[in-house]
């Protein structure tokens, strides 16, 4: 068809360069598009009838947010995943889809402060009661459980003592009453563990992270099996936490390397807190890959293929002592993220822990000397070596 009109050219040229197409494109296009077109209502019908090969409106799905579904349910070994504009678009999608007013939610008390703030502040007000409560205190775990209690949420390693949350045996426990155990390997990446192989039923990312990996996109994805995923495609198309294409193409780009960077950032985190240990300014390091940290031996029977990219260490509790080291790095950045390319540190009671009281830190074992890092892909001396002129200089 020949167009007269300005305006009709403008919208209307160019559109189909792919349909005929012979070549076919070796990466994945990236489909930014809200609304897809239909030659009938047949195809129109196709979609409706549950095609998950054809697209009607991004918001309830598009093909670069597909394609990096079948890759993360894959690497999690689940049956179908559900990407989401966020991490806390993940927790806050999954857990509505979950539960209804009058359920209870146990949570592990050192979870994600954003975590902890939807479930008290959000949840609480549509009558979704959670406990917060030592995950690994077994005899505590079952204690907190009622007759309304729906589904326990822990983190695999916690921030920022990296403390492991024992998958094995509270998936036991939730097994043995009958909940459902959501599981945020944000950190770990599956990779490095797979929750829904000990147990969980429900597997949370924040893909903002290690999945994405390039410090460059933020979103999350839940993975499960497919009714319940169902369930979270629904909530998420109701609720409008849907990601965009491009964002899911960068996703899907960085996951591609995902393996080789969480073998370089454990191989880093693990010769980083070695040195650290030795450093007379260092009173203690936090890393589940060395013997001194309290679940050497959980941490074995977990992780096979290392011990990832977050390390965290204790040194004078003395901000200005802090302070100098921050201004004394070249390299290594204070960020409040994690699971970037780069060597960050991050400063919990400035940041994640800002609102606790003098009290609470020394109970939770943290301090104003607490860093947390996130080791990098860099080369080992590189980091070691920032490392070490910053701490002399102190
Ligand atoms: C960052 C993070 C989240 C939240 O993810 P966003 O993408 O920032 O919304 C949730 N859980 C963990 C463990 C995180 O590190």
């Amino acid at each position: 068809m020949k167009y007269r009109g300005e305006s009709t050219k403008a919208v209307h040229v160019g559109n189909t360069i792919d349909h005929k197409m012979v070549t076919r494109s070796k990466t994945m296009p990236i489909y930014e598009t809200s609304v897809f077109t239909y030659d009938s209502l047949e195809q129109l019908d196709d979609y409706l009838l549950g095609n998950k090969n054809n697209y009607m409106y991004s918001r309830l799905g598009n093909p670069n947010g597909r394609a990096l579904e079948k890759l993360v349910a894959t690497l999690e070994m689940g049956e179908d995943a559900a990407v989401v504009s966020s991490g806390m678009a993940a927790i806050s999608t999954a857990l509505i889809a979950m539960l209804s007013a009058g359920d209870h939610l146990i949570v592990s008390k050192e979870a994600y402060g954003g975590t902890l703030s939807l479930v008290n502040k959000e949840l609480s007000r549509l009558g979704i009661s959670c406990s917060l409560v030592d995950i690994n205190d077994e005899v505590n775990l079952i204690n907190h459980i009622r007759p309304n209690t729906k589904a326990i949420l822990t983190e695999i390693t916690s921030n920022p003592l990296l403390t492991i949350a024992n998958i094995p045996l509270i998936s036991k426990i939730s097994k043995q009453f009958g909940l459902l155990l959501m599981v945020d390997n944000t950190f770990m990446t599956p990779i490095l563990y797979k929750p829904l192989l000990d147990g969980a039923d429900m597997v949370i990312h924040s893909t903002t992270k290690y999945i994405n990996g390039h410090s460059d996109v933020t979103g999350g994805i839940i993975v499960s099996n497919e009714e319940r995923i169902a369930k979270c495609k629904r909530v998420l198309a109701n609720l409008g936490t849907s990601i965009n294409p491009l964002e899911c193409w960068l996703t899907y780009r960085g996951a591609k390397t995902l393996s080789l960077r969480m073998k370089q950032h454990s191989s880093n985190a693990i010769k980083l807190a070695e040195y650290l240990e030795t450093h007379k300014k260092i009173k203690k390091v936090f890393y589940p890959g060395v013997p001194s940290h309290k679940q050497y031996t959980l941490a074995n029977d977990m992780f096979k293929k290392g011990y990832g990219g977050m390390l965290s260490f204790a040194m004078e509790d003395d901000l200005s002592l802090v302070d100098r080291m921050i201004k004394n790095f070249n390299m290594v950045k204070l960020a409040p993220s994690l699971a970037g390319l780069s060597t960050t540190i991050s400063h919990p009671t400035k940041t994640s822990h800002r609102g606790f009281t003098e009290s609470e830190l020394k109970n939770i074992g943290i301090s104003h000397g607490t860093i947390r890092v996130s080791v990098g892909i860099e080369d080992f001396e590189d980091i070691r070596e920032d490392f070490h002129r910053t701490l002399e200089s102190l």
